[in-house]
């Protein structure tokens, strides 16, 4: 229960409406939390994200939303 609290507190966000599928997040995270399906990225893996905010800088539409630097 603990284990699954904390999961669910990880707190990326990815609006695919913006996405233009250009990779980047796939190519910069350290997790392989993407990847790229029909031209648009999707999350593969939410639980393995650190939240190094790596993903959300280099989006060039911004369609990725994570808190960085917390905890
Ligand atoms: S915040 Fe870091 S670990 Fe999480 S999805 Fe983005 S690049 Fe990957
Ligand atoms: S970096 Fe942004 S626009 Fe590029 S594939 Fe990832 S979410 Fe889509």
């Amino acid at each position: 229960m603990g284990l699954k609290y904390l999961q669910d507190v990880v707190t990326l966000k990815l609006n695919v409406d913006k996405c233009i599928g250009c990779g980047l997040c796939v190519q910069v995270c350290p997790h392989n939390v993407f990847a790229i399906k029909e031209g648009k990225a999707n999350i593969l893996d939410k639980n393995s994200c650190m939240e190094c905010g790596a993903c959300s800088k280099n989006c060039p539409v911004s369609a990725i939303d994570v808190k960085s630097g917390v905890g």
